[in-house]
């Protein structure tokens, strides 16, 4: 299934699980008597098809299972869409041992998506060299976690009012030999859907911890944003994790602030408010990333220990020109003091935007590539020592 998370994300688990008990229905409809339907993975499912004659009737069951699957599901009043991507494997051309079609179908899968053919995709050797592949997308994880080609770049944030340096946040890069530096939007959702998120999580977390206390040596103290995904906040002992570990480096906890979308309120919410809770009594801050984009509930902004609130990058960008006016900019400004959290804004990248945000008056933070781009521990050591607050006053 494409998306899946997302309709968690968004609906919350039982939904999930009626999205996913539906696509299995859809399955058993479509099959015949002898095949066999399972689930391997969470949005995954496999079909065992024992009495196809040629490779053209499976894909044909493979089309209609797709067509079943184009009309919305119905759940109070929302209309939920699900996609699905098909991957076939045929035995005994594309593997003669089950592990093998397994391996191939999912490779085939993972190339659905680029297929002209509705989202279904008939395994073949040349499939093993696409890139693009999720496996491949694991691969690059599994290399740079094990050849320390993790790297985290740290980007400013600046107090508006004084024009010093708020803190810095970590941001996680893959160093590739051949391509540069490989950004996250390639490889945290793939690390996410797969368990490497932990060993990801955990490489990232060593190097940030290990950049601090590098950092502290040469006398600086700034506080230091730590994006984590969901699924991590979601795991029962997450908070003990991250305390232990970051007393194991004899570093502060609460130069720490840990940014979490809002999504993570919805999945697995009792688990993630323990460790939320537990955090912040630690001195752990916690941040509200992406405010704005997802389902944006005011009513756990007083109820959840929060020190920050970072608006969306999505409504700086809005702001264009020298005059320019926007609402929810300032809305969310207030709703943020209101609740005595600080408010960052996030995306500015023009002197406009700048001077737009110091024009709505104090208790600004913002980031963006106007103050700095995301660059290396060392480079930002000498950014932090050599930072004049009156560039920015
Ligand atoms: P984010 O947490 O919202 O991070 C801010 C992103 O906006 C970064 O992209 C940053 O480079 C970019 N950015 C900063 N200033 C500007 C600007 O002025 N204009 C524009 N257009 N973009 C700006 P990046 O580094 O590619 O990270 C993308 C996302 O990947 C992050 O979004 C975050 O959700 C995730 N991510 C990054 N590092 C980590 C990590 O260590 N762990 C986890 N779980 N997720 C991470
Ligand atoms: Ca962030
Ligand atoms: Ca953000």
């Amino acid at each position: 299934m494409i998306c899946f998370k997302r309709i968690n994300d968004s609906y919350g688990q039982r939904i999930g699980d009626e999205v996913l008990q539906s696509v299995a229905s859809i399955l058993e409809r479509s099959s015949r008597e002898g095949d066999t339907i399972a689930r391997i993975g969470g949005d995954e499912f496999i079909l065992l098809l024992p009495a196809i004659s040629s490779a053209e009737e499976a894909v044909d069951i493979a089309d209609r299972i797709i067509q079943e699957t184009a009309f919305p599901l119905h759940h109070n009043g929302n209309d939920i869409h699900i996609t699905l991507s098909i991957g076939l494997a045929i035995f005994p051309d594309n593997g003669e041992s089950k592990e093998q079609l397994i391996r191939n179908a999912d490779i085939a899968v993972c190339n659905s998506k680029s297929t002209s053919r509705n989202n279904i995709c008939l395994y073949d050797s040349s499939l093993q060299n696409n890139n693009s592949n999720k496996i491949f997308t694991e691969n690059l994880i599994r290399n740079a976690i094990n050849n320390e080609q993790i790297e985290i770049n740290y980007q400013p944030q600046i107090n508006l009012d004084s024009g010093k340096l708020h803190a810095v946040e970590a941001l996680v890069r893959i160093k590739s030999a051949d391509r540069g530096l490989i950004l996250p939007g390639e490889f945290i959702e793939t690390a996410e859907e797969s368990n490497l998120i932990n060993e990801l999580g955990d490489c990232i977390l060593e190097n940030i911890l290990q950049d601090a206390k590098n950092w502290h040596a040469q006398g600086v103290n700034v506080q230091i944003g730590i994006n984590i995904s969901a699924v991590q906040l979601a795991m029962d002992g997450f908070a003990d994790y991250l305390i232990s570990k970051i007393r194991d480096h004899n570093l502060r906890l609460n130069i720490f602030e840990i940014e979490i979308t809002e999504n993570v309120l919805i999945q697995n919410m009792e688990m993630t408010l323990a460790n939320i809770i537990k955090l912040t009594n630690h001195g752990i801050k916690i941040a509200i990333d992406d405010f704005g984009t997802g389902y944006s509930s005011l009513s756990y902004l007083d109820q959840l220990p929060l020190n920050t609130l970072k608006l969306d990058k999505s409504f700086i960008k809005k702001i264009r020109g020298a005059g320019d006016d926007n609402t929810i900019i300032p809305a969310v400004r207030n709703v943020s003091s209101g609740l005595r959290l600080n408010f960052i804004a996030e995306g500015v990248e023009r002197k406009t935007q700048h001077d737009y945000l110091k024009s709505l008056g104090p208790c600004i933070i913002a980031q963006g590539f106007y103050y700095g781009r995301p660059i290396n521990s060392q480079t930002m050591l000498v950014f932090i020592k050599n930072y004049d607050s009156r560039k920015f006053n």
